[in-house]
């Protein structure tokens, strides 16, 4: 007999550390300034204070495995034993640490987006012939860790399949070929991995799924069967629990009741809401799912996992609807558990300790604790609340349907705003450009801290700035750049610092979410109605314009990023709020042109984070997204040459979309994919920037490279038409390795520049 699975449980939980101690420590022993056992210590400390937590709040079934040195996509890589071997490094952890960061002369692994939110993994490159092995090390230390506090745990994996899905193929692959080809020789790890822990004594294990809430192809959807029903009938395992999440299952919901697993996990927060969501329509996940996945006579068996707290926003939880959700699942499944939607993984620690927040506002919201005694409460609600009690499912709110007749009257045809720019602007041939951000120097930060914290004044912090906007200008002449930048000193981030200046929003001092690797951001939370009072970046931008002859570009984050990295109030339809930003975003775009800035930079590196995953859903969210970064943008005069930076290089997909932004130029993510985008937007009508500098690792690119790079882009790009930039903004990195890096970059530009002449 199995146990059967605890009557609370969440699916995931923060692991930076309340006080990003993980962060801390991760970096310093990058740095080289502590050893790996300080490294091992405070990994092993914030994991207890986790479960200790999760135990004294009440939750039944506790996580482990969730923990990560980096991602849990490429801790399953390394459990499954697929390292590509120019990573392999005697010490473990360096070559766990090479794939993630890069080590002398190899570039790291690509990164990219965990599904539509603001973390990214890392991607595993899978090829024909990757040596599967089984390193089960990290879940059963995890394991036991817990067991010598006396808590049994559920060993939480990335499943077969999305890791896979999630893969890329190895350089030197044939063509045609997937990682999910190799489905059944990474099955037969897992396999050993659960007859592993079988023999641990571990009761539960639950794999992630996430991949099956996208569109998925009959033969995907084949192969998930035959994955499940292999691990489902091995003869020595756990109970499984199968966890989807950030949607609703759709045609892969009969497949996993269908599977011989004991549970199933499901997002009854988002279900199918999110694309109807976007046409101000708001449906309760429990409808969707009394028609669709609940009538599947195959689940009467088995435990739902019911995720009826939200793991993606910080808004208390409706506990008469979570209730209703809930009583409706135990109708219709063999037994319901109360859980998140998702791991907590995206949302904060602790609300307690935001003790600046408005306290009307504070009543309102749930970071991760206070999720967890949500989930605990509504677990003992429903105990208490006797079967054949089904109340009346909660009728569908209408939401207000407000849409604004905001249509943005389009600027002039790009040739005639090529030529415009081209007699005002007076570029060469490759201008050389960054993204925006320049270092930010302990310095600057320790300033911000002072001020924030009433040591200095406005006018001391107002000085520093300057200085460093002085020495940045100074830096980029010296470097030869064509178009500069103010570099961003005075922002702590490129959403809060808009955040902190708009009407509507509120700021955290604690609230910090993983973003990748130590990285974290401090989403703000976008409450009420956005207005601009007054406007925010153009003293910065006319300063640095003023230091300099050569074009300053005037940097804006643009209005989809804004909300995407923000905790968005639910009461009005997201696009209503995307256009309320858009609003003051145009407002400061008309100042900057005032203020005499030429270019104008509107940044929307999450355009693509907020695509719906399910494919009907795409059209009507990118139609309306455009439309707001249109009218965001499209006041400025055809004199005004408008960039905007996407982060990413798998931009395929939304390529369409991003044409439509109808930006002069676009800078893009491409060094860490050696240019596998430029196949795909080489045909884009206007100025294109593929990156040539990855700024996500701290390895500087030599003049060669670049100039490889460049010549790569020209074969798609025609030069008149290719910018010269890195990736990204340069402020997560030093000023030595900005300075060399870019000093290469222009090198290679003017070789090229002297080639092509
Ligand atoms: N302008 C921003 C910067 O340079 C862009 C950052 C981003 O794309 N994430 O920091
Ligand atoms: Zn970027």
């Amino acid at each position: 007999m199995r146990s059967s699975f605890p009557a609370s449980t969440v699916l995931g939980y923060p692991r930076i550390g309340p006080d990003r101690e993980l962060k801390r420590a991760l970096e310093s022993y990058w740095e080289g300034r502590s050893s790996r056992t300080d490294l091992e210590e405070t990994a092993r400390r914030v994991r207890e204070d986790t479960w200790r937590r999760l135990a004294a709040l009440g939750l039944e079934g506790l996580p482990s495995n969730t923990f990560s040195y980096y991602d849990q996509v490429l801790d399953t890589a390394v459990l499954l034993g697929a390292v590509p071997g120019r990573y392999r490094h005697d010490d473990d952890l360096a070559t766990y640490f090479a794939m993630a960061r890069g080590a002398e002369g190899i570039a790291p692994l690509r990164m990219t987006k965990w599904f539509d939110t603001n973390y990214h993994y890392i991607v595993p490159e899978i090829g024909p012939d990757t040596v599967f092995s089984l390193d089960a090390a990290k879940p059963l230390a995890e394991v036991r860790e817990a067991r010598a506090l006396g808590l049994e745990t559920r060993p939480v994996l990335v499943g077969p399949v999305t890791f896979l899905l999630l893969s890329q193929a190895a350089p030197d692959s044939p063509d045609g070929f997937a990682p999910l080809d190799r489905l059944d020789d990474v099955v037969e790890v897992y396999a050993r991995l659960l007859a592993e822990l079988a023999a641990e004594g571990v009761g539960w294990v639950q794999l992630d799924e996430p991949a099956l809430v996208a569109d998925r192809t009959p033969a995907e959807l084949a192969a998930v069967e035959a994955a499940y029903d292999r691990l489902g009938r091995l003869e020595h395992r756990p109970a499984l629990l199968v966890a989807s999440y950030f949607g609703d299952l759709g045609d892969a919901l009969p497949v996993l009741a269908g599977a011989p697993i004991e549970a199933v996990g499901l997002d009854l927060v988002r279900g199918t809401v999110e694309g109807v969501e976007a046409l101000g329509v708001k449906t309760l996940g429990v409808e969707a799912l009394g028609v669709k996945a609940l009538g599947a006579e195959a689940l009467r068996g088995k435990t739902v996992v019911a995720g009826v707290v939200s793991g993606r926003d910080v808004w208390r939880t409706d506990r008469e609807r979570a209730l209703a959700t809930l009583l409706a699942v135990r109708q219709r499944a063999g037994r319901v558990v109360v859980s998140t939607s998702c791991s907590l993984l995206h949302v904060p620690y602790d609300v307690e300790r935001e003790t600046g927040l408005d306290p009307a506002l504070r009543e309102r919201l749930a970071f991760a604790e206070q999720k967890v005694a949500e989930v605990v409460g509504l677990a003992a609600l429903l105990a208490a609340t006797p079967g054949r009690d089904l109340p009346d499912h909660p009728a569908a709110q209408e939401r207000p349907h407000a849409f604004p007749a905001r249509t943005a009257e389009g600027r002039a045809p790009y040739a005639v705003r090529a030529a415009a720019q081209a007699e005002h602007l007076k570029l060469p041939l490759l201008p050389v450009t960054t993204i925006g951000s320049f270092p930010q120097t302990g310095e600057l930060r320790r300033a911000r801290a002072a001020l924030a914290a009433g040591e200095i004044g406005e006018a001391a912090y107002e000085s520093m700035v300057r200085a460093e906007i002085e020495q940045v200008i100074a830096l980029q002449e010296r470097l030869g750049l064509d178009v500069l930048v103010h570099g961003e000193p005075e922002r702590n981030d490129m959403v809060q610092y808009f955040a902190e200046h708009l009407d509507g929003f509120a700021v955290t001092r604690h609230g910090w979410v993983q973003s990748y690797g130590s990285r974290c951001t401090r989403p703000p939370i976008l409450h009420g109605d956005v207005r601009r009072p007054e406007p925010i970046t153009v003293r910065w931008a006319r300063y640095a314009q003023s230091l300099t002859s050569r074009p300053v570009k005037g940097m804006l984050t643009g209005p989809v990023t804004i909300v995407a990295w923000s905790f968005v109030r639910d009461d009005l339809p997201l696009r209503e709020v995307v256009f309320q930003v858009a609003d003051a975003v145009r407002q400061e775009v008309g100042d900057l042109e005032e203020a005499g800035i030429r270019v104008i930079q509107v940044d929307e590196p999450a355009l693509r984070e907020l695509v719906p995953l399910r494919r009907a859903e795409q059209a009507a969210y990118l139609q309306w997204a455009v439309a707001a970064y249109r009218w965001a943008t499209s006041g400025a005069s055809e004199h005004t040459q408008i960039h905007t930076h996407l982060c990413y290089s798998d931009a395929d997909q939304i390529l369409a979309a991003i044409d439509a932004l109808d930006a002069d130029v676009t800078s893009i993510e491409s060094a860490r994919s050696r240019g596998r985008l430029l196949g795909a937007v080489g045909a884009f009508p206007r100025g294109l920037g593929p990156g040539v500098y990855d700024i996500h690792s701290p390895r500087v690119p030599g003049a060669d490279e670049v100039e490889h790079l460049l010549t790569e882009a020209l074969r798609t790009v025609p030069a008149e038409r290719l910018w010269v930039n890195p990736d990204c903004g340069l402020k997560t990195r030093s000023y030595e390795q900005v300075e060399a890096a870019l000093a290469n970059v222009a090198e290679a530009a003017a070789r090229l520049r002297d080639r092509l002449s």
